[in-house]
């Protein structure tokens, strides 16, 4: 399954032209894709508080990658990349593939697919 569904998210030109609906018969694909995340967006996710933001780089860098749900950060575009479990679906994800932070997701979810690999496509699979 794993295979299929990072195989499929790989090839873009297998992608879906996104339309208003389809998300209702979608497997959740877009949840299967490394997310890259701001400050702002782990102050929204309660990673960081917003004391943070009168704190150097450094220790804003420091004190996300404490938290279990931060894979890295990448000092070329001052981004963090959320952690995905062995199944390549998303550390926030939950057991019914529901999205346990949704009023809190990154801009990179609320966003998707009008930015993203191939702006409005997605990588829609039947559930
Ligand atoms: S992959 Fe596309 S259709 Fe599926 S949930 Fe994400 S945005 Fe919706
Ligand atoms: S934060 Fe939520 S919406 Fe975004 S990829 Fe993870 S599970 Fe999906």
């Amino acid at each position: 399954m794993k295979k299929n569904i990072q195989e499929h998210l790989n090839d873009l030109q297998s992608w879906t032209k996104y339309k208003k609906g389809l998300c209702d018969s979608c497997a959740g694909l877009c949840c299967y894709m490394p997310v890259e995340v701001k400050v702002s967006d782990l102050i929204r996710l309660n990673i960081l508080d917003e004391f943070h933001l009168e704190l150097s780089q450094r220790e804003q860098i420091k004190d996300a990658l404490k938290h279990p749900a931060i894979l890295r950060y990448t000092p070329s575009s001052e981004k963090f990349t959320l952690k995905q479990k062995p199944d390549g679906s998303c550390f926030f994800l939950d057991i019914n593939k529901k999205c346990t932070q949704y009023d809190q997701r990154p801009d990179t979810c609320r966003n998707h697919p009008q930015v993203g690999p191939r702006p409005g496509f997605c990588g829609y699979m039947k559930k």
